[in-house]
């Protein structure tokens, strides 16, 4: 789960990491006031999209009034801000985040991600942060330096001296910077966060140090620990058809081919996507409706696969063991008969009442296409595409 710059910062700031001052925005009267609150000449407006890439596509703009930082929020909000993160589509801005804009000295690179080969908390840092660290990064690796953390002993203070004199920060930035990494690491630990990144960590003024910029995003199983995290979480940003199938405890993914897979597990539903592309198909999502597939839970399914324009086959693969055939047979009818479905649905049901629900498919007249096991219900599904 990601959240907004400016839920970072605020988190940051719980955690006396220096950000800037500064406010989030919904209209351009509130960024106006923000402005004033804050005080100052110059202010910068920032759009909060769940996209880095900003500044190279216009959504970080530097005011020198108040007028003007209206100004930029009126721009900014209602429009679809393309950045090189977002796609030709671009995403919808629908908040700014006013701060007073910062004299940069230099701009360094700070993250925090887990490292899965290591099974550490590693740190990057890097002293080209900024809008180019992806090519940094690409061309000169050697600027971009890596430090695991060990779990058992946590960011001791002569690590991050490590560090930060490896990027070239001495003397009171040194220590500015150890205490920086070292309460970013405890916040990241604390809500069980998968990334943290500051870019631009920055040298502003005389010799602070400033996080500029900041993202964080967390484990989408692990945060409703933290109520504080939830809160930030914003469903704008998600797809509708995720959103929806969540509220109906549905586990469904959109992905961009054209077969809509309805199937129990996930092991199941990885195999059903695996067969799929091995006759040459793709899956337009994956959906797995669980454990307890009622008639109303199989209708939901349905209903969310096929908001997507691209499905044009749908694949019910289910396995009842705890579940009943004749139950998922009986929604799949209902579902059939309420939604008008015109694509072709190819059903394959194995296990409990096999047999009672081969019989609903089959008495309620309805043109389905039956599989015996997963390789046949893969290849019919791509079949009926052609
Ligand atoms: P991103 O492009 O989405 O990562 O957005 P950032 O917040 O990192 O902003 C992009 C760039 O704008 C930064 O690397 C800075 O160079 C610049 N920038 C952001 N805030 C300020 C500011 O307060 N003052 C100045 N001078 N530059 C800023
Ligand atoms: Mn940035």
């Amino acid at each position: 789960m990601n959240i907004h710059e400016y839920q970072t910062k605020e988190l940051l700031r719980s955690y006396d990491i220096p950000v800037p001052e500064g406010r989030m925005a919904d209209t351009d009267a509130a960024a106006g006031m923000i402005a004033e609150e804050i005080g100052g000449e110059r202010w910068v407006v920032k759009a909060q999209i769940h996209a880095g890439g900003r500044g190279k596509g216009g959504g970080v703009q530097l005011a020198d009034s108040v007028d003007d930082v209206k100004h930029h929020a009126d721009k900014l909000i209602g429009t679809n801000l393309i950045t090189p993160q977002t796609g030709p589509e671009g995403r919808h801005v629908q908040r700014v985040l006013v701060e007073a804009a910062q004299d940069i000295k230099k701009e360094f690179y700070l993250g925090l991600i887990i490292d899965r080969s290591k099974q550490r908390i590693t740190i990057i840092a890097s002293e080209s942060g900024g809008m180019d660290i992806e090519e940094v990064a690409a061309n000169y690796p050697h600027k971009v330096i890596r430090e695991a953390v060990d779990p058992a002993i946590g960011l001791p203070a002569f690590q991050c001296r490590k560090i930060a004199s490896r990027i070239g920060l001495t003397g009171p930035l040194m220590s500015q910077a150890v205490k920086l990494m070292q309460r970013l690491y405890r916040c990241f630990r604390d809500k069980k966060a998968l990334m943290a990144e500051i870019n631009p960590l920055a040298i502003v003024g005389a010799d602070k140090l400033l996080a500029v910029d900041a993202k964080m995003s967390f484990d989408g199983n692990a945060v409703h620990q933290y109520p504080d995290i939830t809160a930030y979480r914003d469903f704008d940003e998600e797809d509708p058809k995720e959103v929806e199938a969540s509220g109906h405890g549905l586990n469904y993914i959109a992905l961009d081919g054209s077969v809509g897979c309805i199937v129990n597990g996930a092991g199941l539903a990885m195999a059903t996507m695996d067969a799929i592309t091995y006759h040459k198909g793709r899956p337009a999502n994956f959906l797995d409706v669980g454990g307890g597939a009622s008639p109303e839970k199989i209708a939901n399914a349905f209903r969310i696969v096929l908001k997507d324009p691209n499905v044009k086959v749908i694949l019910l693969n289910i396995f009842a063991g705890i579940n009943r055939c004749d139950w998922v047979a009986t929604g799949v009818v209902q579902a059939m008969q309420d939604q008008h479905i015109e694509e072709p649905v190819v059903v394959r049901l194995s296990g409990t009442n096999y047999e009672e629900g081969q019989k609903i498919l089959k008495d309620s007249g309805l043109p389905f296409i039956t599989a015996n096991d997963l390789d046949d219900a893969a290849r019919k599904a791509v079949e009926a595409l052609a």
